[in-house]
């Protein structure tokens, strides 16, 4: 029989993957790799993380579906192990399962929370593929010949003074302003302390909601639980996807406060696997491992390491445009196409990952040791001949 044809999303890496532990991807040779891709930053708790695989094993022999409709232990102990690290502010949990997933339900609170339709979202945005997400997210190649909504994009990390003018302007008409507090996709852009502190000030005063989208940047990666918390800001509403389900099993959520989020209630919103127990298990499991093991601590610090070990051995680089990041989320910007290096750095056994159209983005777990830091500044310098 001819078998289907899979549509590919992105380009192959030529690489077959058999098996993952904490930091480390075999591939079908047996070869190990420092896995600093980690599925798109899935695996930021480290792939099979024994505290979430025990969690999710047990739930599926127990009880592997129960909808919404049905209260089971497994959600009631991820919404209590959730309300442990949430922001002090959002006090409501709405479940989805992917990234893109949880944007809609932010915005569809925002829209009915305020009555209102206008969006605000930044150039360089990465939100999501679905048509809401896809609406807010900035790359021009991704939108083409979609219907899109309209939203007025502003510069990120731009002056306070115009976030402030044309949040102004919209008063009125504005339900959501949605910031990434790292841009991701967009380049492994940390916002300015100067401009995320404007863009709440302003999106409050504008009466909208402010969606702070930390579905990469969320669960430890950047040295804090949340990114946000690092700028002092306090978002309406948070959304986490990626590594919230412990690098296990697709789950997503959005954080909001009750005020906005009860607005969705009563039959406005609605997903079939949204808050079933398999999740549910990989949720208790991740925030398990996230607090037993302090990872947002550790993401500091190796993050830290990384980040000036990166920093001295590409000085002076001619390749290099500059090195930045926050924790565990880092990018190497070139002055040329990062595709060449990231398949040298496969060949030399660390896999990483694109980010806008050229910078090499490390998203590793957080358990990577010195010497794994170590690996990889040689690997990233070795493959930029520095
Ligand atoms: N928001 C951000 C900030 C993201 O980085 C991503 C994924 N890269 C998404 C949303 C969409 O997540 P998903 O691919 O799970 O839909």
């Amino acid at each position: 029989m001819q078998g289907l044809r899979v549509l590919r999303y992105y380009g192959g890496r030529g690489l077959r993957l058999t098996r993952g532990f904490m930091q480390y991807v075999w591939d079908d040779r047996g070869r190990r790799y420092l896995d600093a891709h980690t599925g798109h930053g899935v695996a930021f708790l480290g792939h099979a993380n024994p505290l979430v695989v025990e969690r999710v094993k047990r739930q599926l022999e127990e009880l592997p579906v129960c909808s919404m409709s049905f209260d089971c232990d497994a959600r009631d102990e991820a919404v209590r192990a959730l309300s442990r690290i949430a922001p002090s502010r959002l006090d409501t949990v709405a479940f989805a399962n992917t990234g893109t997933e949880a944007v809609e339900a932010a915005l569809k609170m925002a829209w009915a929370a305020t009555g209102r339709s206008g969006v605000v979202a930044f150039k360089g945005s990465f939100h999501g593929r679905t048509l809401g997400a896809l609406s807010v997210t900035w790359n021009p190649r991704y939108r083409r010949g979609f219907p899109v909504l309209d939203v007025t994009f502003l510069d990120f990390n731009g002056d306070p003074g115009e976030v402030e003018g044309a949040l102004r302007r919209l008063e009125g008409s504005l339900a959501a302003v949605i910031v990434e507090p790292v841009q991701g996709e967009g380049g492994v852009n940390p916002a300015t302390r100067e401009f995320l502190r404007a863009v709440e000030d302003a999106a409050r005063e504008a009466g909208a909601v402010l969606i702070v989208d930390e579905v990469q940047t969320g669960m430890g990666r950047t040295g804090r639980v949340w990114a946000h918390e690092h700028y002092g800001v306090e978002p309406d509403v948070v959304t986490a996807g990626k590594a919230l389900g412990g690098g296990v099993v697709p789950v997503s959520a959005v954080l909001a406060r009750g005020d906005v989020a009860s607005s969705l209630e009563g039959g406005r919103h609605g997903s079939t696997f949204a808050g079933n127990p398999v999740a549910m298990a990989a949720v208790a499991g991740a925030v398990e491992a996230l607090t037993r093991d302090d990872a947002p601590g550790k993401a500091a610090e190796a993050g830290a390491r990384l980040l000036s070990g990166l920093r001295s051995r590409l000085e002076g680089s001619r390749l290099v445009r500059e090195v930045r990041g926050l924790g565990l989320m880092v990018g190497v910007d070139l002055r040329r196409d990062p595709g060449p290096v990231l398949r040298c750095m496969q060949e030399r056994g660390v896999l990483a990952l694109k980010a806008g159209v050229s910078v090499v983005r490390l998203l590793p777990p957080y358990m990577v040791t010195p010497s794994d830091v170590e690996a990889m500044v040689d690997v990233v310098a070795g493959c930029l001949g520095a």
